[in-house]
């Protein structure tokens, strides 16, 4: 006769990366994607939104969370560089008044 299988449903939480980013320049959430290349070692960045595009180079133990990361430090140092005034002071503060 049939017997009853007794049917165990596992629901094991997957430690998952992520494979979908917010982007940094249009402010779009998940809208980044991040396609890892492993033979030629280079991660393709691109977001659905605005379009932006750029890869970078991805060593062997890298993810798409450190591409991302390592792409989002690229463009804070390269805001910094933005920040600072390319209109160098030419030193006229002193004043040579005697
Ligand atoms: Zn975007």
């Amino acid at each position: 006769m049939g017997r009853k299988r007794k049917r165990i449903v596992r629901t094991k939480p997957i430690p998952s990366l992520p494979t979908v980013f917010d982007c940094p320049i249009c402010g779009t959430t998940n809208s980044i994607n991040i396609d890892i290349d492993r033979k030629i070692r280079t991660a393709a960045i691109l977001c659905g939104k605005c379009k932006i595009q750029t890869t970078r180079p991805v060593r062997p133990i890298e993810e798409r969370v450190d591409v991302f990361g390592d792409w989002l430090d690229s463009l804070v140092e390269e805001s910094e560089k933005e920040q600072e005034s390319p209109l160098s002071d030419d030193g006229s503060d002193i004043t040579d008044e005697s």
